[in-house]
């Protein structure tokens, strides 16, 4: 199946709906990218890194005790959680700090909600020496107050943006200008697979490491392809990194898992946000809803567009979890396993607990282990007291 038909766009989704000094830049780093992905030195310098800083390939580990425990499909984890830094994240931060090297940029600015995405890029700003900004909404820095201090640490400034509501919106909002002034020699390092062209199709890029890895690994040890793969979606990136090599594969389902207080593939309908067309929760007034989630990883109206394009095509299935799905998950992984869980992860978790136990120990579950859970463990010790 090919997904991509002009450059950016999957299916109506996609695309770049920006100011026109804005699309200069933007026009520049696809040039860019197009120019250094295929490049040798390009990929063996990422190659490099993955391997020693990141710590690739990571283990594709068979979860003994929880297929045992529910009876069905065999159940397999991709570890990103044993990433460096702790998630996914490290690969497309990464994969686009060496772009902005070649690039000749001498900044990094990128926007953070909670705070992940901007402890990875402080992180590899930090590895590379680069002079980091990261835009966080003031309300954000507030609550988030120990991230702050990790970028910090990691030698990156902090911007508390007050505008608006102080969310990730107006940071956003804020990153953006200081783009449109600086990109001749600024980079704005994006945290997923969403924004104007060409960041879904780079993000996908970098996170396809993932999926490259699981299906070599997958018929090493079982000498065939999964009945399904299962990732959560926020914006998509880890998600369409795991699906990334198997989207060709008819017989492998793709399964996008989505908490049901953002349930953007589930509930939302074709509109723009952020510069690019996707599927979007809005609200009455026709306005991006507010979302909620417990991770905050997954707390985001819009996704990416090319999932909003594998969901109307059918090629990928989406379903939403609840709350107490997630935090039984989040328990039962830690208890069978050892392994405990992002709150992000433990949504794919809770659906292969749905999903594995309607299959027969002949299917094959690879679930992406998008992140580890030590960021998450006050709060589900709070909630669980409650
Ligand atoms: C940020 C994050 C997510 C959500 O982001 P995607 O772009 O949807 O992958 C999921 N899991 C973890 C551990 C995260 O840190």
């Amino acid at each position: 199946m090919e997904t991509v038909q002009t450059p950016g766009y999957f299916g109506q989704f996609g695309g770049s709906f920006i100011p026109p000094d804005l699309q200069e830049a933007m026009d520049y780093l696809a040039q860019q990218f197009e120019k250094y992905k295929n490049d040798p030195e390009f990929i063996e310098e990422f190659q490099y890194y993955l391997r020693e800083y990141v710590g690739r390939e990571n283990p594709l580990t068979y979860a003994r005790h929880l297929t045992a425990k529910l009876g069905g499909a065999k159940i397999y984890l991709k570890r990103e959680d044993l990433n460096h830094t702790g998630s996914h994240k490290i690969n497309n931060v990464l994969g686009q700090i060496l772009l902005a090297k070649r690039m000749g940029a001498k900044r990094i600015i990128a926007e953070t909600g909670a705070g992940q995405h901007g402890v990875a890029t402080a992180t590899v700003c930090a590895m590379f020496d680069m002079d980091c900004t990261i835009y966080m909404g003031a309300e954000d820095t507030r609550r988030q107050a120990l991230n702050v201090f990790r970028m910090e640490l990691l030698g990156a400034k902090v911007v508390a943006v007050d505008k608006g509501q102080g969310r990730l919106k107006d940071a956003v909002d804020e990153a953006l200008g200081d783009l449109v002034q600086n990109y001749k020699n600024t980079f704005y390092l994006l945290g997923s697979a969403v924004g104007p062209h060409p960041f879904p199709t780079m993000v996908k890029h970098f996170q396809s490491v993932i999926s490259e890895e699981s299906k070599r690994q997958i018929m090493e040890k079982e000498g065939r392809l999964p009945t399904a793969v299962l990732a959560c979606a926020g914006g998509g990136s880890n998600a369409i990194g795991s699906f990334a090599h198997y989207i060709d594969e008819p017989s492998v389902r793709l399964i996008g898992v989505e908490p049901d207080q953002a349930p953007t593939l589930s509930e939302g309908v074709p509109a723009i946000i952020h510069g690019f067309k996707c599927l979007v929760l809005l609200d009455e007034n026709g306005e991006p809803r507010k979302t909620y989630s417990i991770a905050a990883g997954l707390d985001y109206p819009g996704i990416g567009p090319e999932h909003s394009y594998l969901k109307e095509s059918g090629r990928a299935e989406y379903y939403m979890v609840t709350n107490e799905e997630v935090l039984e998950a989040f328990q039962v992984l830690s208890k069978t396993e050892g392994i405990i869980p992002a709150l992000e992860s433990a949504h794919a978790v809770a659906y292969a607990l749905k999903l594995a136990p309607t299959l027969s120990s002949e299917d094959i579950l690879i679930v992406n282990l998008s992140g580890r859970g030590d960021k998450d463990v006050e709060q589900v010790f709070h909630m669980l007291q409650k």
